[in-house]
């Protein structure tokens, strides 16, 4: 370590952003073997069993260090948002952060700094430390495009977003955005702590000295191509960045067992991420949708509640089957198989009985279904969901997106509709498919030989090996 390069990277405290972070490290010291990754973790408490999996297993030229815990903001409200408290944890890290480069740095030829979006606050020690900056950006291009509009819009415009009447174009983009699929902060009043430190990171987008995008031309063409042609930071897109294999083996058995019973695409797999979860009365309804629907389905179950992020960062102790509606076991028994909290996702979604993924749109959930080919329901929760959602049935075609009704629920008819939309024999399911089929090859291409996702990570590599 003490000859190669060396780049350090600081990831968010959250489990699903440390995931890319550590792909994008593995590809990087795999490709470029004259290259050494150093993860610097920010932490609120001790790091929890799934990351210390992920830890356990870097190959040998990726290290990390585990800052101590930041405990003076151990009494945060119980509904911050994920994004306002890893961003806290972040800042409150900052000190430990410097000491331990400064540390490194004597011993180590650190050339640059790539923070994780919620640790934008960490650039005031890479200038410190004359180190090169980079933000790694685990979203899409389009999200990127709309982050880096933001601050000039936020000048032009003097009402709420949610005001407005107009939709949102993000350069790039040919077909607008409504207000209301805009990421979370932006629905916020624009005086609020959540705008204005969002505000603040689309600025800081704009200072480092490159943004790394976890995209690929053939998933975001237009908006790619306006990031690395126009008047904007540098850009790289080096994805699809996913997951070989899940990093945790919880239900691993149990799922793949019961796929391997199944006929080929005939499973719709539904799973909102790493933490997100249904209000009480939304839950059932997908419940009986599921069960109305007639079909397959593997549903990685949560425990209902109102907050939609509610298990994001801290996870959830109670047992979720407990919350199915009653009955709903036996009437499903054969049909769908319900395991509680998490599911190997890659293996899920890479078996051939699968034919269909409701998903709360995360980006990682996206690619990784884009790379298996297996079209979408986009159930959008909170963060940049919503335009992820947007893309995928608007601009993409590969998914369609149940309606929501007055009430602000998706109803069990609803549910049953939009499941039998990708799943059943037809023009619609067989085009979307078409279209994701396409869309994997793509992915393919991009990172092969020549493709432009690799390029893109050896002009970054070849920037930092001359540095
Ligand atoms: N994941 C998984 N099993 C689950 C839920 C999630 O393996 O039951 C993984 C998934 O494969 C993805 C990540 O967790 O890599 C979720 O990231 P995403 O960006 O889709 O959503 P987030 O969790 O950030 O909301």
């Amino acid at each position: 370590m003490e000859n190669k390069t060396c780049i350090a990277m600081v990831p968010s405290p959250a489990l699903s952003h440390l995931i890319p972070h550590v792909e994008f490290a593995k590809q990087l010291v795999q490709q470029h073997h004259d290259l050494h990754v150093i993860f610097l973790i920010p932490t609120l408490g001790s790091i929890s069993p799934s990351t210390e999996a992920i830890l356990n297993t870097l190959p040998p030229n990726i290290n990390f260090i585990i800052l101590p815990q930041v405990n003076n903001i151990q009494h945060l409200p119980q509904n911050i948002h994920p994004a306002t408290k890893m961003k806290l944890i972040v800042k409150h890290s900052i000190p430990f952060l410097h000491d331990a480069l400064q540390s490194l740095l004597s011993r180590t030829h650190i050339v640059a700094l790539v923070l994780c979006i919620f640790a934008t606050d960490a650039l005031e020690v890479a200038k410190q430390l004359n180190l090169l900056s980079y933000v790694f950006f685990a979203s899409g291009a389009t999200t990127l495009s709309m982050c880096l509009s933001l601050p000039k819009f936020d000048e032009s415009v003097s009402s709420e977003f949610l005001d407005l009447s107009q939709t949102v174009n993000v350069p790039g983009c040919v077909t607008p955005f409504q207000v209301k699929d805009l990421p979370d902060p932006c629905l916020c009043e624009r005086s609020s702590e959540t705008y204005r430190s969002f505000i603040s990171i689309c600025q800081t987008l704009w200072l480092v000295d490159g943004v790394i995008v976890n995209s690929f031309t053939d998933l975001e063409a237009e908006v790619i191509r306006e990031l690395t042609n126009g008047d904007n930071p540098c850009v790289y897109s080096v994805g699809p960045i996913i997951q070989t294999e899940s990093s945790s083996k919880v239900n691993k058995s149990t799922c793949m067992t019961w796929l391997e019973n199944q006929s080929p695409s005939s499973v719709l797999y539904v799973s909102f991420g790493s933490g997100g979860t249904l209000s009480h009365d939304q839950f059932n309804e997908l419940a009986f949708g599921l069960e109305l629907s007639g079909h397959k389905f593997l549903w990685v179950v949560r425990a209902p509640n109102e907050i939609a992020y509610s298990a994001y960062l801290d996870g959830q102790k109670e047992d979720p089957l407990e919350y199915l509606p009653n009955g709903f076991l036996d009437r499903t028994k054969g049909k769908g198989l319900m395991v509680p909290s998490w599911a190997p996702q890659i293996e899920v979604l890479g078996h051939g009985s699968i034919g269909g993924f409701l998903s709360h749109c995360g980006w990682s959930s996206i690619l990784e279904s884009v790379v298996h080919g297996v079209p979408m329901i986009a159930w959008p929760l909170f963060a940049e969901q919503r335009m992820n959602a947007a893309l995928l049935t608007n601009g993409l075609k590969v998914a369609v997106r149940p309606k929501v009704d007055e009430s602000g629920l998706v109803k069990r008819e609803e549910v049953a509709k939009v499941i039998k939309r990708i799943m059943e024999l037809g023009d619609e399911r067989l085009e979307m498919r078409e279209r994701m089929k396409e869309l994997s090859v793509g992915a393919d291409a991009a990172l092969g030989e020549h493709g432009s996702s690799k390029r893109a990570l050896s002009s970054l590599a070849l920037k930092w090996r001359n540095c």
